[in-house]
């Protein structure tokens, strides 16, 4: 776009940081300088036994475990989460996940990683959203990394109208009975990088990684854009 009209536009319409508000500068995208130095890093990458990890141990066969940031009531990964998720701000996930990406490329590469893919979001939600946000995340982190990223992999099961009644019935719903593989997409053999925006009990994630792993050979590693700490 012409220069000039450009600026114009800004000072009409200036784009803002979507951590703290304020007008972004030239060559600062989605957040500013001061919330990018901010982001709460956890530091993690692929450290052994870090806390991601560990919240896995017993419960899923992981290779590698990490999450970029923590996530805090009111603190600026939340407001970027929640940016992403209900303001209609999808490059605030691309944005994220390049970063993410970015600054761990090495660590990620030494593993080498096969494909990249995502936690599928509920129907309704996707509809209501008109994205998956964890899929955006993703798109930034293949573009940072060369990590071919594959959407759809696991897929949240369809209940016919007998189960769905049945399940309401269930108090204690069983969240393995939720997702199953895709079968048109052929993961055996492969390492596959996990990805989702926010980690609480990683409940959701274990339920994806044990259907991934229920394919041959796979090999499984977990990475949350966020880490939610009290
Ligand atoms: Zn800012």
């Amino acid at each position: 776009m012409n220069e000039i009209l450009s600026n114009f536009i800004e000072l009409f319409y200036p784009r803002i940081c979507s951590g703290c508000g304020i007008p972004l500068l030239k060559g600062e995208q989605v957040i500013c300088l001061g919330c990018h130095i901010k982001l709460p890093r956890t530091e993690f990458g692929f450290q052994k036994e870090n806390a991601i990890e560990q919240l896995f141990w017993g419960r899923l066969k992981v290779s590698h475990a990490t999450s970029f940031l923590y996530y805090r009531k009111s603190g600026l990964a939340q407001k970027l989460i929640h940016e992403l998720k209900y303001k209609n701000r999808p490059e605030v996930g691309y944005h994220l996940g390049y970063l993410f990406g970015q600054e761990n490329k090495e660590s990620f590469l030494m593993t080498l990683p096969d494909i990249l893919t995502t936690v599928p979001l509920h129907p309704d939600k996707l509809k209501a959203r008109g994205y998956n946000q964890s899929d955006e995340i993703a798109k930034g982190f293949s573009e940072a990394t060369g990590i071919r990223f594959i959407p759809s992999v696991i897929s949240r099961k369809e209940f016919t109208e007998t189960q769905t009644k049945k399940k309401r019935y269930n108090r204690w719903e069983n969240m393995s009975d939720k997702f199953e593989l895709n079968n048109d997409i052929i993961i055996s053999g492969k390492h596959i990088f996990l990805l989702d925006d926010v980690i609480t009990t990683g409940a959701t994630m274990e339920a994806c990684g044990k259907v991934l792993l229920s394919s041959d050979n796979t090999k499984l590693s977990i990475l949350s854009t966020c880490f939610a700490i009290n």
